[in-house]
């Protein structure tokens, strides 16, 4: 996949496209990402790329033409797949997003500053509108590597061990399991048995009964769609509940 980043400030993509995984798949040609100064694309002296809102009110916006001819120099607006506008009101990302964006052979996400971009660069130009939270970054920087990250990890050969991506949270729908590693006890607290004996069967239900009971605690909202499995595990934490709460009368 390929990525083009415009930004303002290319000095902010140095440190994260060189370092871990996302360095490494960047240095094997796993993913090629290309960050681009939109100033490279104003037309006067002064290298303008903002201007005053029509109809007053506070702060700069970003102008079109600067980020019109950035996009349409990379291989003609036309052959490119997605083209994202970085932006508070945008779709709010989710992992769902991100496998679907993984699938494109490119995309430019567009970092926007001040108080945003020209609508008329969203209306004519984008075919999606990010946001990555319901808050206000100054610009669009650390969203585009947020997005850059995790699409990263769903191209093949970029995580090593496929089922550590499978197992993340999000991937199909819950959050993650809890995991431990050694010692086995640090300060009293001990380890659930069944990791340690070696059944990798009782392992794959004890982590998925475990992840939907963290799901079912902390993002209810998430266990709409359920297999018949899981279905099953969580009549059976809500039997263990009513059992502990019957335990606790006594
Ligand atoms: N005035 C804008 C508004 O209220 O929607 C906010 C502009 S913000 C200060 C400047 C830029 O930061 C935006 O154009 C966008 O590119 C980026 N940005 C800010 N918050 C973001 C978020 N939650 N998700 C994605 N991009 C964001």
């Amino acid at each position: 996949m390929r990525i083009d980043v415009l930004t303002l400030f290319p000095e902010m993509f140095e440190g994260p496209l060189r370092a871990s995984l996302l360095g490494r798949a960047i240095q094997d040609g796993k993913l090629d990402v290309a960050v681009t100064d939109i100033r490279d694309f104003a037309t006067d002296k002064h290298r303008t790329v903002d201007d005053a809102p029509f109809g007053g009110g506070a702060g700069m916006v970003m102008k079109c033409e600067p980020l019109f001819a950035a996009v349409e120099s990379l291989r003609g607006a036309n052959s490119i797949d997605r083209i994202v506008l970085l932006s508070p009101k945008g779709r709010r990302l989710t992992q769902a997003a991100l496998r679907e964006l993984a699938q494109a052979p490119d995309a430019v996400l567009i970092c926007g500053r001040y108080e945003g971009v020209d609508e008329r660069v969203r209306d004519a130009l984008c075919t999606d509108e990010i946001s990555i939270g319901d808050y206000v970054l100054s610009g669009g920087e650390l969203a585009a590597l947020v997005i850059i990250e995790a699409v990263s990890r769903l191209i093949s050969g970029v995580i090593g061990d496929w089922d550590s991506v499978t197992t993340d949270s999000f991937y199909d729908g819950i959050l993650g399991p809890p995991q431990y590693t050694r010692p086995a006890v640090f300060r009293g607290m001990g380890v659930p048995a069944v990791l340690r004996e070696g059944n990798h069967a009782a392992i794959r239900r004890f982590r998925r009964k475990e992840a939907l009971r963290v799901t079912r605690a902390r993002r209810p909202d998430l266990l709409s769609a359920c297999s018949e499995e899981d279905l099953d595990l969580l009549a059976e934490l809500e039997r263990e509940g009513s059992e502990s709460e019957r335990e606790k009368e006594a």
